[in-house]
C-alpha cells in the first residue's frame, strides 16, 4: 500500500513515515500542495493521501478540490486543526473521505487508515453482495462509489456515499442538519449548516435532472431536507 503525505511541518511528516513504515506501508511525503498534486499525476498508483489542510502555496482544500475536479479517485484523509469544525465539513465539501483532528494519537490515524482503505477494497471482494440501490434511471453503488445516471458514471467522494445512503435509509422522512452532522459527519459543534447545503446542492446535480427544481432531494424549509426515491404525486 502507497501513501502520499502532504504536510509541511517537517516533525510531524517525518513520525508519520517512520511509524507508518514500520507498519508496512510505503510512504512518500512532500511539504506542498503544488509538489503533492505533482507527484499523484506522476504516480497514480498512491492508495490514499494525508492531507494537512493549513499548507503553504494552496491549501489542503484546494488540493482535494483539484482532484475532484480531474476524478481521480484516490481516498483522502484530511488533517484538520482542532477546535475548527467548518474545516471538517469544508474538507468534506472538497472531497476528503476521512479526517483527524490535530493532534491526534498515532494508534487512531492507523486505525482511520485502515477503515478507509479496507473501505475502498470492499470493490475487490467478488463474493459480497452488491450494496446497490436504484431509483428513477440512476444507480448508486455504495462499494465501488459510483452514481450511473444515464449514461453517465460519477465518482462519489464516501461523504457523499454515506449521505446518499442515509437520504436512501431515511427515505420520505424529514432528514434535519442536525441528524446529518451527527449521523452522518460525526460533528457536533455548533456548525454553520450552509456547508451542508452546499453538499447537498452537489448531490442535486448528480440525481436530479434540474437541480434547481429538485424533485428527489426537496428541502424542508427551516429544517432540513426529505429524499423521495420516486417524486411524490403533485409535488411537496
Ligand atoms: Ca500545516
Amino acid at each position: 500500500m502507497r501513501l502520499l503525505i502532504i504536510e509541511d511541518e517537517a516533525h510531524l511528516a517525518e513520525g508519520l513515515r517512520f511509524n507508518l513504515e514500520a507498519e508496512g506501508y510505503e510512504v512518500e511525503v512532500v511539504d506542498s500542495g503544488e509538489r503533492g498534486l505533482e507527484r499523484i499525476h506522476a504516480q497514480p498508483s498512491f492508495d490514499l493521501l494525508i492531507l494537512d489542510v493549513m499548507l503553504p502555496g494552496i491549501d489542503g482544500f484546494s488540493v482535494a478540490n483539484q482532484l475532484r475536479k480531474e476524478e481521480k479517485f484516490l481516498p483522502i484523509l484530511m488533517l484538520t486543526a482542532r477546535g475548527r469544525p467548518q474545516d471538517v465539513l469544508l474538507g468534506f465539501e472538497a472531497g476528503a473521505d476521512d479526517y483527524l483532528a490535530k493532534p491526534f494519537e498515532l494508534a487512531i490515524l492507523l486505525a482511520r487508515i485502515k477503515g478507509l482503505l479496507r473501505r475502498t477494497q470492499w470493490q475487490a471482494i467478488a463474493s459480497r453482495p452488491r450494496n446497490v440501490f436504484s431509483f428513477a434511471g440512476k444507480r448508486i453503488d455504495f462499494d465501488n462509489l459510483e452514481l450511473k445516471a444515464g449514461d453517465r458514471t460519477l465518482r462519489l467522494t464516501l461523504m457523499e456515499a454515506n449521505l446518499l445512503r442515509y437520504f436512501v435509509q431515511h427515505q420520505g422522512e424529514v432528514v434535519s442538519r442536525k441528524m446529518i452532522l451527527d449521523d452522518v459527519w460525526d460533528v457536533h459543534e455548533d456548525t454553520d449548516t450552509r456547508a451542508i447545503d452546499n453538499f447537498i446542492a452537489r448531490l442535486r446535480k448528480y440525481i436530479e435532472e434540474e437541480p434547481s427544481q429538485p424533485r428527489h432531494l426537496l428541502t424542508v424549509r427551516g429544517v432540513g431536507y426529505r429524499f423521495f426515491p420516486e417524486p411524490p404525486a403533485g409535488g411537496e
